[in-house]
């Protein structure tokens, strides 16, 4: 079902997590024991990361040093179909420029739709660590504005053959990304809600935002899209802090600010269970708010902590 069709349906706030692929030789019962626990508060859809190749250095016989190709966390298609298998629910893999030609990612779509798969997260994805600035694969994608054309060209069945005749058409629900405090790149928020909004009228049914710990952000941002005309679902995305380093990687890595009233409460901790604890009850009272505002659904980044999502998810929903 598409995800839309489920959010307009619904009365009440719903409930969904993120999860990521198991590093690459771990077993996938590890995704299953991160899921269980939050079955009981009905996810609604389930999106599953997707992460590229990344390259390192190895070093060989003689000194020299072989450039090598590894994907860490392969498997986002594979656990996507044993999650809707297993649990019933809608499964939404995250579909990504970076890594794909254009007939790469028309087969991946493809192997989607034969699966049952109704719905999709187009994204650009990061620029490699060895990068320094994103680099679409050639015959790629430079922007998520370009793979979201190529999802709605097949949803109309123009596949990239265009002599293929009596072509069926796919028919994805496209989700796409969004962020409450400016995409990183973004030399403005004027500019980002630009191409937001291109991605919209390119035919994206729902927006899904970066973590946030404000939501003030988050309010303010949906305001500022429904003055620039986004009018679909902005389903905001939360992270529960739980741990000291994160206080400085979460930042650092999202481009996302901890607001003073909670770094306050943070520096109080003694130890990152306590630290945990102060994440949870600012998540609750985050959630809480959002709910009364009616958001469409909160969505957990969970980052393998199913627990602290639980904890949460005990006293919102
Ligand atoms: P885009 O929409 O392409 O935007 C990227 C930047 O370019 C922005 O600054 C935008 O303003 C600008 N821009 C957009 N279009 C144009 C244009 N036509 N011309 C000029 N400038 C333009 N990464 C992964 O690798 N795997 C994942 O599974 C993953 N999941 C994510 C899930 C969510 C909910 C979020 C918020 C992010 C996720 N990411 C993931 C990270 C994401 O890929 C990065 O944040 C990436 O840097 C931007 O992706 P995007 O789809 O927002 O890019």
């Amino acid at each position: 079902m598409k995800l839309t069709q489920k959010l307009s349906q619904s009365k009440k706030t719903l409930f969904s997590i993120e999860i990521l692929p198991p590093l690459k030789g771990k077993s996938i019962q590890s995704i299953y024991d991160g899921i269980d626990p939050l079955m009981e508060f009905k996810p609604a859809f389930v999106d599953v990361t997707y992460h590229r190749e990344e390259y390192i250095y190895k070093k060989r016989e003689g000194g020299y040093l072989e450039k090598v190709s590894i994907r860490k966390r392969p498997g986002t298609v594979g656990i996507c179909a044993a999650i809707m298998n297993k649990y019933n629910v809608e499964a939404v893999p995250h579909i990504i420029c970076g890594g794909f030609t254009k007939e790469e990612t028309e087969n991946a779509l493809i192997d989607l739709q034969f699966l049952g798969i109704d719905n999709v997260l187009a994204l650009r994805g990061d620029s490699i660590k060895t990068e320094p600035a994103f680099v679409p694969e050639p015959g790629g994608h430079p922007y998520a504005l370009d793979l979201v054309k190529q999802i709605t060209q097949m949803n109309h069945a123009n596949y990239m053959d265009n002599e293929m005749k009596d072509a069926a058409p796919t028919n994805f629900c496209i989700g796409i990304a969004a962020y409450p405090e400016k995409h990183f790149e973004a030399p403005n928020m004027t500019s980002d809600l630009k191409y937001l909004k291109a991605k919209v009228d390119a035919g994206a049914e729902y927006i899904v935002t970066q973590m946030f710990f404000d939501n003030s952000k988050y309010f303010e941002f949906v305001d500022l899209c429904r003055k620039n005309d986004i009018n679909v679902p902005i389903i905001p995305g939360l992270k529960i802090l739980s741990g000291k380093k994160q206080i400085t990687t979460l930042p650092k890595i999202f481009h996302i600010d901890i607001p003073q009233p909670f770094y306050e409460e943070l520096e109080k901790c003694k130890d990152d269970k306590q630290i945990k604890e102060a994440g949870i009850k600012w998540c609750i009272q985050q959630c809480q708010e959002l709910v009364k505002a009616n958001v469409p659904c909160l969505h957990f980044y969970t980052m393998g902590a199913s627990d602290a999502t639980r904890a949460v998810a005990k006293e919102v929903f």
